[in-house]
């Protein structure tokens, strides 16, 4: 099931930008163009993992033309260190081209500017230490894209934003449309609790009294087998304490758990 793809057919997102194995790129173009969309595929290579072409689709030209020249400015371009600003405004259009909620691409174009000086931490867990809240909403779960497991592809700007969470339902509803299967698997699959320390490694984990019961290592990018270090965060974290605040004990990684959130449509157990 292509997430990205559905929620594209079903107009709920008004653009998509892909990364994909540049030997995966043309068939993708092809597909996109058969179905009226218009497309760009950049000579763009997006940074960290293995080497990706990014393909912009959008319904109208000066839509993809917008999000193409965007993703320049973001990704493609080198331009040494002092390209902070610059970044964040092209996050900002490009947040603003895919539909993404205003504060959500806020919150990312914030990090983007200061991310130079922040650089020894991961993106990704940047994004979650601004996001974390008590309950997070799994269907707003951004740590599985390397499994291919998620329903939007934007960082939230807190687990619990209602506007992101309006995209994921309206992206879900589409997924349901054509596989409600697939949607009740990804579902599931989201309401997991993950681990994640400051380089970005991560690992599933059970909790039970808050202790870590199990925990599996997940890779961060798809296609790759979970790397060393994400083996070594699941093998060492198994029989310690989460505070309240989602911190492990005597460890520098965070728990954000998605697991105590209800399935869609179910009854709240857990009161107010
Ligand atoms: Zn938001």
């Amino acid at each position: 099931m292509d997430v990205e793809r559905i929620a594209f057919v079903a107009r709920v997102k008004p653009a998509v930008r892909i990364r994909i194995e540049r030997e995966r790129a043309p068939k993708l173009v092809a597909e996109l163009e058969g179905l009226g969309a218009e497309v760009r595929r950049g000579p763009w290579r997006m940074p960290g993992g293995p080497p990706r072409d990014v393909v912009c689709a959008a319904w109208t030209a000066r839509a993809v033309e917008e999000l193409a020249h965007g993703e320049w400015e973001l990704c493609g371009r080198d331009r040494g260190d002092d390209n902070s600003t610059e970044q964040a405004e092209a996050a900002r259009v490009i947040g603003r081209c895919l539909g993404y909620p205003p504060c959500c691409v806020e919150s990312f174009a914030e990090r983007a500017r200061v991310k130079v000086e922040r650089s020894r931490f991961s993106t990704d867990w940047l994004a979650v230490q601004a996001a974390w809240v008590r309950r997070p909403r799994a269907r707003l779960d951004t740590l599985r894209f390397g499994e291919r497991l998620h329903l939007i592809s934007f960082e939230p700007c807190r687990f619990d934003c209602p506007a992101a969470l309006e995209v994921a339902d309206a992206i879900a509803a589409a997924v349901a449309r054509e596989d409600p299967d697939g949607l009740r698997r990804l579902d599931e699959a989201l309401r997991t609790s993950i681990a994640i320390e400051p380089s970005g490694e991560r690992a599933r984990v059970v909790l039970r009294s808050r202790i870590v019961e199990h925990a599996a290592a997940i890779p961060r990018h798809a296609g790759r087998p979970p790397s060393e270090g994400s083996e070594s965060l699941a093998g060492r974290i198994v029989g310690r304490a989460v505070a309240e605040t989602g911190e492990l004990e005597g460890d520098s990684a965070r728990v954000v758990d998605f697991a105590t959130d209800v399935p869609p449509g179910g009854v709240s157990a857990r009161g107010t």
